[in-house]
């Protein structure tokens, strides 16, 4: 099989992991598995993944701890710092979520969930972070000393990379092909996430918040995402 994409599963139930496994390789993704959080991170020193399915609840480092240490990229966890996560988890309060998403999570599934919908979260997942989507073949696009390059999904400011998740990627990426234009949170959680998330606006304010850390050389005067007051957003080097 040829580019066959690898998911790493984080979950100590034995039963939650044999089912997804399952699901996937019958899809043809290759599965590696971990039971906690600390061979989790071993796992990520040793072996490049493509999408992490991260469980909230694990023995010993809790799952918001392991995305922090991705997202953080910490020496050995560099080349993860990207990855793609979902998060599994059995609680769905929106303050979960919210810490979630702070911390640079791309998608949530709510426990008891139906391997079918997991599947199809993971390659709604994979597709925007590989480039797969239409309209993905487009050039870089360059404002000022930030580039935006849609086909290695990268960004760099000043010449030097920023780690952007999928999700950051995607939502910088809809408003530079949408320069000077106005968009609501509502209008962004459904152009950006689409119809398959459950989210809610405050979800997008996260986000933003997030990316402007990362993009603006000052996140309280942004040279590149303003804020229009009582409307939304808009993009304009
Ligand atoms: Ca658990």
């Amino acid at each position: 099989m040829m580019n066959q994409q690898t998911i790493f599963i984080v979950e100590d139930e034995a039963a939650i992991r044999e089912v997804v496994r399952k699901y996937l390789e019958l899809d043809g993704f290759r599965v590696l598995e971990a039971e906690t959080g600390t061979q989790a991170l071993e796992t990520l020193r040793e072996q490049n993944v493509d999408l992490i399915l991260l469980d909230i609840m694990l023995p010993g480092l809790d799952g918001f701890t392991i995305t922090r240490s991705i997202r953080n990229g910490y020496n050995y966890l560099a080349s993860s710092s990207g990855t793609p996560i979902i998060m599994l988890t059995s609680r769905s309060t929106e303050a979960d979520r919210l810490m979630g998403f702070e911390l640079g999570v791309d998608d949530y599934v709510v426990k008891p969930f139906s391997p079918r919908e997991l599947v199809a979260r993971v390659k709604a997942v994979l597709r925007r972070g590989t480039g797969d989507g239409q309209g993905e073949s487009e050039k870089a696009l360059v404002f000022d000393n930030l580039r935006i390059d849609p086909r290695e999904r990268s960004v760099t400011l000043n010449d030097s990379l920023i780690a952007l998740t999928a999700k950051e990627f995607d939502l910088l990426w809809f408003f530079a092909r949408h320069p000077k234009q106005v968009f609501t949170r509502e209008q962004l959680l459904n152009q950006v996430w689409g119809y398959e998330f459950y989210g809610d606006e405050s979800t997008v304010t996260v986000h933003m918040r997030r990316l402007r850390e990362k993009i603006e050389p000052d996140p309280a005067v942004p040279s590149y995402i303003h804020t229009v007051w009582g409307v939304g957003y808009k993009f304009e080097a």
